[in-house]
């Protein structure tokens, strides 16, 4: 049993009432962590120390910011195998996506933002002989960062990294869902050497601690993460109280397979692009959208690979996909499975709770992975987000129609595109209503580049200097020349 404590003013505590929640690993079903259960006086008590802290972290040079933030990232680096193993235990992904993708990146992010915080420059604006301006960019005081439960360590990190980089102090909430990673980042801060209040980490529920963060008057800039529906309530709040919000929402991706697509090339992308993580990332195509004249073939092709792939113990090799992140998310994916059905699609493949599992595994949350066929694009199921391994497959004739059926959802966070016309990909991409366009790849990561969703997937972006201005407030000074 792990036991994890909030990091608040530089001290590893409790809640003050005492209080204690339980994390529970998916791929046994048992409670294998438990977790601070703070309440607003937990959030009060981390925002004052976030205030205290705030004008010497800012005044702090440059220089020094980044170094701490690059000491954090070789502290990542030397706990990656344990990381590793608490994100793939409390998370239910396979031990290699956490080992290789995830905590790499967590340590990334830190120093992804330390070298860009050091490269950063303000702008001049020169206005002939008459006069110029500069622009002054400016911490912007405490940032509340509220992060989801699928990728834990990696978009907390995300948050964080740029708003410490850039001199602003932090409130930070994980997921109650998978808080381990994030306690362990909080000893890590502390043995980083990282000044009290200016990281604090408040573990807890979304509707105590995060709603507290949320609508508190000393934190001008909330980042969240998560489900469109918390997206609108966080707006419902912060948006009279004039705060600087960026929200990064659901999605509902599409997968568009041209008539010359190299599918040699592209299955392995689109395999795991529907199935990594078990579909529970926000960028995963959960629509594929294939020319009629190559559905037939892509089926045959697309089916057995997908019926390959092992689900099991996540901390096996062996594993491509490993448990659900928990019982009730579970049970959602099954009710749209079930949905599918009556709307009219059929199960191609999957649509089962199993797996390949050890006797550890038997009460875990295991599920196939999912490919349905001849839903109308206009269905639920099709519409509404799943965030799970499941995949609707549907034609199109023309790529005026792929495009149409592309942008016809509620979301607009990301799209791939398959073909070997690359003048046709880029005329896609153009007319694509999403914060991002693969072509011919998945899941490929600039950091410096921006990131964020159209339409219900998000407002605001995310990365490189899009997230250095988020985290900023210019302040333009004009000085006469004349
Ligand atoms: P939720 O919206 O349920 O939760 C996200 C975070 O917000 C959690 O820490 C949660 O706490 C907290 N929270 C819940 N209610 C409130 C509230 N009223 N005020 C403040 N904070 C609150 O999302 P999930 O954790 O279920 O994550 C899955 C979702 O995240 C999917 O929709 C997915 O698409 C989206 N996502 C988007 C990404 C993007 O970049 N666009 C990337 C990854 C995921 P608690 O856990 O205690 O409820």
């Amino acid at each position: 049993m792990i036991s994890i404590r909030n990091l608040i003013n530089g001290g590893l505590v409790d809640a003050i009432s005492g209080s204690r929640g339980e994390s529970v690993n998916p791929a046994t079903g048992l409670v294998h962590a438990d977790f601070p259960d703070s309440g607003a006086e937990d959030v009060d008590r981390a925002v004052g120390a976030a205030v205290e802290a705030f004008p010497t972290w800012r005044d702090r040079p440059v220089r020094e910011r980044a170094a701490l933030l690059r000491s954090l990232a070789d502290l990542i680096d030397a706990n990656t195998d344990r990381l590793a193993r608490l994100e793939s235990e409390d998370q239910g992904k396979t031990l290699a996506q956490a080992t290789e993708i995830e905590i790499p990146r967590a340590a990334a992010n830190f120093r992804y933002f330390a070298g860009a915080i050091e490269a950063f420059s303000g702008e001049m604006h020169q206005m002939d002989s008459q006069a110029i301006n500069y622009t002054l960019r400016r911490a912007r005081g405490v940032a509340g960062c509220i992060s989801p439960w699928n990728l834990p360590l990696y978009l907390l990190t995300w948050k964080i990294a740029p708003a410490l980089a850039t001199g602003n102090t932090v409130v930070a909430k994980p997921s109650e869902v998978t808080p381990v990673t994030a306690g362990i980042l909080g000893e890590l801060a502390v043995e980083a050497g990282f000044p009290p209040g200016v990281l604090n980490l408040v573990h807890g529920f979304g509707g105590t601690v995060g709603q507290r963060i949320v609508e508190h008057p000393d934190v001008p800039t909330i980042t969240f993460t998560g489900s469109t529906a918390t997206g609108q309530a966080i707006s419902r709040i912060a948006g009279p109280m004039f705060k600087r919000v960026s929200l990064e929402l659901g999605g509902k991706n599409p997968v568009i397979v041209c008539e010359d697509a190299d599918l040699d090339d592209a299955m392995d992308d689109i395999v795991r692009s529907a199935f990594a993580n078990q579909g529970e990332i926000c960028l995963c195509g959960s629509r594929i959208l294939v020319h009629r004249s190559r559905l037939a073939e892509f089926m045959e092709r697309f089916l057995p690979r997908v019926r390959g792939l092992r689900v099991g113990d996540p901390a096996s090799a062996e594993s491509d996909l490993g448990a659900i992140v928990s019982r009730e998310h579970l049970e959602k994916i099954e009710s749209y499975v079930q949905l599918a059905v009556e709307e009219g699609g059929k199960i191609a493949c999957g649509g089962n709770r199993t797996g390949v599992l050890p006797e550890r595994c038997r009460n875990g949350f295991f599920y196939e992975p999912t490919v349905i066929l001849g839903l109308p694009q206009d269905c639920r199921t099709n519409q509404e987000e799943i965030f799970g391994p499941v995949v609707s497959v549907q034609g199109f004739d023309t790529h005026a129609e792929a495009v149409t059926k592309a942008n016809d959802v509620p979301y607009g966070l990301a799209c791939c595109i398959y073909t070997k016309d690359l003048s046709r990909a880029h005329r896609m991409a153009a007319r694509i209503d999403a914060g991002i366009v693969w072509i011919n790849c998945w899941m490929v990561r600039d950091l410096r580049t921006p990131f964020g969703g159209w339409k219900a997937s998000g407002v605001g972006r995310e990365g490189g200097k899009d997230a250095l201005h988020f985290f900023t407030e210019s302040t333009n000074v004009c000085l006469n020349l004349e």
